[in-house]
């Protein structure tokens, strides 16, 4: 015999978060709500992480940071989650799953029984030893996935000032992390297999333009590469990267960002995975009936792709996935399809782009790469599909978005090039 509630969900994470601020506003009677977060924090806006919360100055710290403030909204702090009854469980993992019994089974032996489950596990970082290199566990190591990753990031930092750092990835991640890095005065060394920086999303001019920023602020590329093996003294502290050729790169410390896995393990057997993640339809509805699924875990039909299923790792999907679960929840069968568009940005030192849709096609660079104020459209088929912009105002933001949300035609691609951002703003 355990708890029973109406509604559960796994995760703490940021669609956690919005996930229960969505059910209060639809309106849920206290006690019928439980979090079950493996996190000792209540959700907060993991994307704080790897920009604020590595600042050496006024660092932002939780409270400030918990959701849903990164969408300008109510801060829910842990007394939110008393004060509206909604049961939250934290340094808790979900060990097993059971969808046909409708109940979950924690760390501790709790079992849970639900009427509806929502899975919001996110994902886990990818370990070097995965790709067959020993070492993630030295002291001076550090990946970035969670708020205690972060604590211990920036420890490591404070012991390191002045020294170097080696960065493993050229992502996102290692993007943010080099900034954050160079901004608590240490080298960065970062190295990476592709051929460029950002290499799913940037096109080798627009990396270009991103790895000359960072090399004027001292960080040093090498790329086409990947590390083999790790030096260490006989305390166990990492004090070179050996990368394939054998080229020995000292170091004081390493960031590892070599990608993610999405947390599906609970549900494999028992609910359809696709893309690496739990399949959903346009109500976040999994292969069960009872079970939804949201965030970096979910794969879902995107209407503007034609209905492909993508997994998207990014905070709004997120945020915007969990509402849509609850609304189709807590409506019934009234909730159109979810109808997204593909949004991405990132921030580092000054510089700050934004990214809409998909990247695929033929692509026209616009703008001016030496200023800082350019972008870029993919385009198939004749229609706008994807577009970046680096530098922009709010209402040029959403004029990029406006041009991929309603697929504009491209009738003249030299007029697009000759327009540049024009296009977007004229649409
Ligand atoms: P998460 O936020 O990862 O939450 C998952 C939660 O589930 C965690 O609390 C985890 O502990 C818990 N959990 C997992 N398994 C279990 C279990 N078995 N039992 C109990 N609990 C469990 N995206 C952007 O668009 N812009 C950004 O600038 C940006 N910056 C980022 C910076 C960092 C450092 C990181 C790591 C990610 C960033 N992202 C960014 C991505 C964004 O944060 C994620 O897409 C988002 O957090 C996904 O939300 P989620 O709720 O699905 O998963
Ligand atoms: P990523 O997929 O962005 O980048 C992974 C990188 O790992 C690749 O670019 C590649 O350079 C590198 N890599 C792969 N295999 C390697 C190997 N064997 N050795 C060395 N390098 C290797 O993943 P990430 O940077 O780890 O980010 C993790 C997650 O966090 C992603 O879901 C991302 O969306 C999210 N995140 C997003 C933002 C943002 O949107 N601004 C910021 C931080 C993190």
């Amino acid at each position: 015999m355990g708890r029973a509630f109406v509604y559960v969900i796994i995760g703490g994470g940021v669609a956690a978060g919005y996930a229960a601020l969505e059910f209060s506003r639809r309106g849920i009677a206290p006690g019928e709500l439980c979090i079950i977060s493996e996190e000792t924090v209540a959700p907060y806006e993991r994307p704080a992480l790897s920009k604020g919360f590595l600042l050496p100055e006024a660092p932002a710290r939780l409270p400030v940071f918990h959701t849903c403030v990164g969408a300008n909204d109510e801060r829910l702090t842990l007394n939110w989650y008393k004060e509206h009854g909604i049961e939250l469980v934290l340094g808790t993992r979900v060990k097993s799953a059971d969808v046909r019994r409708k109940t979950i089974i924690t760390a501790t032996g709790e079992t849970i029984s639900y009427k509806i489950l929502i899975i919001a596990t996110g994902a886990r970082a990818l370990k070097l030893e995965e790709f067959g290199v020993k070492g993630s566990d030295a002291v001076n190591v550090c990946y970035l996935r969670n708020f205690s990753d972060a604590t211990r990031l920036v420890s490591v930092m404070q012991s390191c000032n002045g020294g170097n750092a080696v960065v493993i990835g050229g992502g996102y991640i290692g993007m943010e992390c080099a900034a954050a890095l160079v901004t608590n005065r240490i080298k960065v060394t970062m190295v990476f297999p592709e051929a460029h920086c950002m290499a799913r999303l940037f096109t080798p001019k627009i990396a270009d333009f991103y790895e000359g920023h960072y090399e004027s602020k001292g960080v040093n590329f090498i790329k086409g590469t990947v590390l083999t093996s790790f030096e260490s003294d006989s305390e166990g502290k990492v004090t070179a990267v050996i990368l394939r050729d054998g080229t020995r790169v000292p170091t004081d410390m390493v960031v590892v960002g070599i990608g993610i896995r999405a947390n599906t393990a609970l549900f494999d057997g028992q609910l359809v995975i696709e893309k690496g993640g739990i399949k959903v339809n346009g109500r976040m509805q999994t292969s069960n009936s009872s079970v939804y699924a949201v965030g970096d875990v979910a794969a879902f039909p995107v209407k503007l792709f034609g209905g492909d299923i993508r997994r998207l790792e990014h905070v709004d999907s997120a945020r915007k996935t969990a509402k849509h679960a609850v609304a189709a929840i807590m409506t019934s069968s009234k909730t159109a399809d979810f109808d997204y568009l593909p949004f991405f940005y990132s921030r580092v030192f000054s510089l700050s782009w934004q990214f809409y849709g998909d990247n695929v096609g033929q692509v026209i660079h616009y703008g001016d790469f030496l200023s800082g104020k350019f972008g870029a459209y993919w385009f198939d088929k004749g229609l706008v599909m994807g577009a970046f912009l680096e530098g922009g105002n709010r209402e040029e933001y959403e004029a990029i978005a406006k041009v991929v949300k309603f697929k504009t035609t491209v009738k003249d691609i030299s007029e697009l090039e000759r327009l540049g951002l024009d296009f977007a703003l004229r649409s």
